[in-house]
């Protein structure tokens, strides 16, 4: 235990000398920061013993709890071993296995993994695929240097992803720096750009889509998108078979598709992949946050053979894919990857996590009685609770009133840890929440939610 004195000089030390991410350090300033001292299943513990169930899994990434025991050996062993060695031109015991093992579960086609450590550098790694794909493969198509995304969708903050991101209020400030990519409008039901319906609306967001393919696919390498849902942009749910019929549309033009489930992979959609719901096949995949069961940095971003051959030839083509980052494929972060793997066989995560998905569901359904409460949207473990100003009219909260973060605030003061997208309250729990954990997260959520909006 720490005494007071010792907390209130690491609360010093964090003011002084940090800065935190996606933070207003302005408003850090004035607030006293939680420090995360330890960890235990779901429940994260502060430097001074308070405990708070992990109600976004440490944002997104923790699947089996904190201190699992098989994840802690497989990194202990690691380390008895080799904490690190270079990928560039040598091999990892655990990096083979664990491509071997990724392969297996990924959709078919997935046959070649690339690593890196984190999402962020994983799409951008796809995206500089796609491109050189084009330049040099059997036939190629060098005009094809676009992508099309969607707006609303998020890919990570690095230049390459971000230029294929469409969150103003993240990407905005950025633009100037950005290479241009066809931005095409997303499903958003609940703010339906078209003011239709589902399901009477036919999809008719898909028209957009067609016809941007259809004009421009002799200049577009790839789409990027993220499966069934867009996480960062607020937990929006696609119509069902929308995803699929874009990846449909992909391959009739000849254009690429990109499955970005940095967020969705490793089970958190009640699937171990959310392409799996639609049986769709990408030609490139994407995956990170949960990979490690939220233990250490890893990305990995996947290809089918055909993608792959593209980059084979004789040494002075130099069809080569010129990437690589220092830590690729880091021994430890492979090791707690395939421990990780491991307790999704031997447990039968994604079978048990049924039934807790349809009890999130039901106990979300209460919270409709709320008068600020708009939109409730979940697949799997991912939620979204949009809050409005005005029901009827679905008049969203100014940004400047904070209402997410007011309502994370009241939920930090009865024990629970969750992080807000502006007017969006998000519940990503870990995947091993128990029946009775998960009531206390739903119980919680909505006090402060009602707390914070009709106070
Ligand atoms: C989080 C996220 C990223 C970025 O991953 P980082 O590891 O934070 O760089 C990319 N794409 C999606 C869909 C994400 O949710």
């Amino acid at each position: 235990m720490l005494s007071e004195n010792e907390i209130q000089e690491l609360i010093r030390l964090d003011k002084q000398y940090v800065w935190h991410p996606f933070t207003q350090m302005s408003d850090w300033l004035e607030e006293e920061p939680l420090i995360v001292e330890k960890g235990e299943g779901c429940t994260l513990i502060d430097i001074r013993g308070n405990r708070y169930l992990d109600g976004v899994s440490s944002l997104w990434v923790n699947v089996h709890g904190h201190r699992r025991a098989e994840i802690d050996q497989a990194v202990i062993d690691q380390l008895n071993r080799i904490a690190h060695s270079t990928f560039l031109g040598l091999s990892n015991t655990p990096a083979v296995k664990l491509a071997k093992e990724l392969v297996e579960i990924m959709p078919s086609g997935m046959a070649k993994v690339f690593y890196s450590d984190n999402g962020s550098t994983g799409v951008e790694i796809a995206l500089k695929m796609a491109f050189q794909y084009w330049q040099q493969c059997r036939t190629p198509k060098p005009a094809k240097t676009r992508y099309i995304s969607l707006v609303n969708g998020y890919h990570g903050d690095t230049i390459g992803s971000v230029s294929v991101g469409g969150i103003d209020l993240f990407h905005q400030v950025y633009r100037p720096l950005l290479f241009d990519s066809l931005k095409v409008q997303a499903p958003y039901c609940y703010r339906c750009h078209s003011g239709k319906a589902y399901p009477h609306c036919n999809m008719t967001c898909l028209n957009e889509m067609e016809k941007t393919m259809k004009r421009h696919h002799k200049e577009v390498a790839a789409v990027v998108i993220e499966p069934l849902i867009q996480g960062a942009g607020g937990m929006v749910t696609f119509p069902e078979g929308y995803t699929r019929r874009v990846r449909d549309m992909a391959k009739k033009f000849n254009i690429l598709f990109i499955a970005d489930e940095v967020a969705t992979g490793f089970g958190r959609t009640g699937r171990l992949f959310a392409c799996q719901h639609e049986g769709i096949e990408p030609d490139i995949m994407v995956a990170a946050k949960g990979i490690t069961g939220g233990y250490l940095p890893l990305a990995v971003t996947v290809t089918t053979q055909e993608i792959f051959d593209g980059f084979c030839g004789k040494y002075g083509e130099q069809k080569t894919l010129f990437h690589g980052h220092t830590y690729t494929a880091n021994p430890l972060a492979c090791a707690a990857a395939l421990a990780n793997l491991e307790i999704f066989r031997k447990e039968e995560t994604i079978d048990r996590l049924q039934d807790k998905i349809v009890m999130l569901k039901q106990g979300l359904e209460s919270f409709l009685e709320l008068k600020h409460v708009g939109d409730i949207r979940q697949l799997g473990f991912m939620v979204g609770i949009e809050l409005v100003a005005d029901r009827e009219t679905r008049t969203p909260y100014a940004y400047e009133e904070k209402i997410g973060i007011k309502v994370i605030q009241e939920a930090r003061k009865l024990g629970l840890v969750i992080r807000p997208l502006e007017n969006v309250v998000v519940l990503t729990p870990p995947l091993s929440i128990s029946p009775e954990e998960l009531r206390i997260l739903l119980k919680i959520t909505y006090h402060s939610i009602r707390r914070v909006t009709e106070s």
